[in-house]
């Protein structure tokens, strides 16, 4: 999987490397959720793009 456009799925922004994670979806396990150090930080919640699940 090529890990060029990490994006953070939370606030939509290109995740500069370092602080940035990347995972799959618990509920569904396809779709790849990226997040970025400020989001983790601030516990923002994200949207599968693929189930609808929200998580933080
Ligand atoms: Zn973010
Ligand atoms: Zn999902």
């Amino acid at each position: 999987m090529p890990r060029a456009e990490l994006k953070c799925t939370s606030c939509g922004r290109t995740i500069p490397g370092p602080g940035a994670t990347q995972f799959l979806c618990p509920s569904c396990g396809e779709a790849s959720i990226g997040r970025c150090q400020r989001c983790r930080d601030q516990s923002v919640l994200y949207h599968c793009p693929k189930c609808g699940f929200d998580g933080p």
